[in-house]
């Protein structure tokens, strides 16, 4: 029988040509096998493994070395305050995101009820975590795919959000124009259609609905800025998200329908990441 110990040091052996960190990919899945912290995994490193546990850590080691994102074999991601389930019909929360969800708590005043929209929401992230800062605010966040919104209403229970609403909409399809929101923002799909980052590492398996679209990855992005000035309320914003090479089309963009004081946001890498601009009404 294998010491945990040996588990661990197989197991980082065997990731080693398929992951970039494959010794922390099998502490965290010793340790969620396991339901033990980290410490408890380096003081008993020489008990002897347990076969039911063995069994169970080689599953997910198999899973991990065909690629299989940490986030979905482990079924959660820590986002902002939150821990959220995902599951393969969502895209995996980034802490790249979390530059836009501090960007819009800039533009919102915690002491006045306000409505906010979130637009793809996927696993909920952004809309929980507005919903979640904002105890006052009116959280309406859409999916297009009803698999998704069942992950984000969950993650609404299981973190105890209450004043968010969900519902199934192609981007603005089901969103009633009246009486208009105070922010809207998105994560929308904008990596270019066969892009090659598309096959590799976590991407390869996310929903593709999530991540990519057409004309360059932007014609999400589009139709949103576009649309969304009939949604917003006079002075209410406009965030997105993008990719660090997408700020000055997102920034035209803007600038052609009209929108005002726009805004770039760095993302934990300093990569332009997120641009929020003022719809004037
Ligand atoms: N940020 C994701 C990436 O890793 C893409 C997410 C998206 O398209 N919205 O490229």
């Amino acid at each position: 029988m294998l010491t945990y110990r040996a588990l661990l040091d197989d197991a980082a052996h065997t990731l080693y040509e398929s992951c970039d960190t494959p010794r922390i990919d099998a502490e965290v899945l010793l340790q969620h096998v396991l339901q033990q912290p980290l410490a408890w995994l380096i003081a008993n490193g020489d008990t002897a493994a347990t076969q039911d546990h063995s069994k169970r850590f080689y599953d997910l080691v198999a899973q991990r070395l065909s690629g299989q994102p940490i986030a979905y074999l482990l079924g959660y991601r820590e986002f902002w305050t939150l821990n959220l389930t995902v599951n393969e019909h969502v895209l995996i929360p980034r802490p790249d995101t979390e530059c836009l969800v501090e960007a819009a708590l800039e533009r919102l005043n915690k002491e006045e009820p306000s409505r906010l929209l979130d637009l793809g929401t996927g696993s909920g992230a952004i809309g929980l975590a507005l919903a979640k800062e904002q105890p006052l605010a009116k959280v309406l966040a859409v999916d297009y795919s009803t698999d998704a919104l069942a992950v984000a209403k969950a993650n609404a229970l299981s973190n105890h959000v209450s004043n968010i609403e969900f519902a199934q909409s192609d981007w603005f399809s089901n969103v009633d124009r009246h009486p208009g929101f105070h922010l809207i923002a998105a994560n929308p799909p904008y990596v270019a259609e066969g892009d090659a980052h598309l096959e590799q590492g976590d991407l390869r398996f996310e929903p593709k609905m999530a991540l990519s679209c057409g004309n360059n990855g932007l014609s999400d992005l589009t139709t949103i800025i576009e649309s969304a000035k009939d949604y917003l309320l006079s002075h209410g914003s406009l965030l997105l998200e993008h990719g660090h090479e997408q700020f000055s089309d997102v920034e035209r963009l803007l600038k052609d329908n009209g929108y005002r004081d726009i805004e770039l946001y760095k993302d934990l890498n300093q990569l332009p990441r997120c641009t929020a601009a003022i719809w004037p009404g």
